[in-house]
């Protein structure tokens, strides 16, 4: 479903992506392990075509992102058509970014109603249907602001499933809670797991990544340094540099 190829991205003279190559295949959960400053953020915005990159491709679902064929010759889109690229791919940051002047329902038919055009009345079950997915039904009315932070992190996961996307990106999802909220969002991620969501997710949670990811891959320096299944790589990692990151977890 996603093949970076070679990709290479630099902010001026900063190298942050150094030839980033990974295939994620539909359904597939890929946990990005990494130290700060290794590229993940980037990386993800990368995918999501949030970035432009110097070298190399991204294919989600075989469309090169931000790009299009015309006969022979490969195009570079618009910013409203490479917009409409990312519409089938939810993104959930550290910080929860929802509207603060919107309800909890609100916030989830937003991007369907204001961008897919789906009718209101469907939007609305479909968001009913999410908010009850991730334990929240009796919220939709609610504002963020009376939200804990994990059960905001699970609306902005809600609302990013309301369009339905073919892939989700996560970016530190759980780095911004309090400890003892961290464990229902990850509960949530889990359950779309194990429900067949593809899914790339950056995170520090090793426990996350043992139980619910498929492949492990670990990132230093812009590169990809080694991956592999979580049984394998989180265990009995090969690379030193590996090996000395997940010590620190020990
Ligand atoms: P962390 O674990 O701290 O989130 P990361 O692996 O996500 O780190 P990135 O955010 O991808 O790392 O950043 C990689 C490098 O790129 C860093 O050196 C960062 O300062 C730089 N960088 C990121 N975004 C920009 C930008 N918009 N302009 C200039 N430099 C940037
Ligand atoms: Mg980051």
């Amino acid at each position: 479903l996603v093949q970076a190829l070679n990709v290479h991205k630099a902010f001026d003279q900063l190298e942050v992506l150094k030839g980033i190559s990974l295939d994620v295949a539909p359904g597939e959960v890929v946990v990005i392990l990494g130290p700060s400053g290794s590229g993940k953020s980037t990386f993800l915005r990368c995918i999501n075509n949030l970035e432009d990159i110097q070298q190399g491709a991204v294919l989600v679902d075989g469309e090169q992102m931000g790009y299009r064929h015309a006969g022979q010759k490969l195009l570079k889109l618009k910013p409203d058509a490479a917009a409409r690229q990312r519409r089938r791919i939810g993104m959930v940051f550290q910080q929860f970014n929802l509207y603060p002047h919107m309800t909890v329902l609100e916030n989830i038919i937003e991007a369907p109603v204001g961008i897919h055009r789906e009718p209101r009345a469907a939007a609305v079950a479909h968001a009913r249907e999410l908010l009850k997915r991730i334990g929240l039904a009796e919220k939709e009315n609610s504002y963020p602001r009376q939200l804990s932070g994990g059960q905001q992190q699970r609306v902005a996961i809600a609302r990013a499933l309301a369009i339905r996307p073919k892939l989700m990106l996560f970016d530190e999802p759980t780095s911004a809670l309090d400890p003892e909220l961290v464990g229902e969002v990850l509960a949530t991620m889990r359950d779309l797991a194990t429900q067949g969501l593809t899914m790339i997710v950056v995170t520090h949670e090793i426990g996350f990544a043992k139980e619910a990811a498929d492949r492990v891959v670990f990132m230093d320096g812009g590169h990809i340094i080694e991956e592999g299944p979580p049984g394998e790589l989180l265990v009995a990692p090969k690379h030193p540099r590996t090996q000395a990151f997940l010590a620190r977890f020990i």
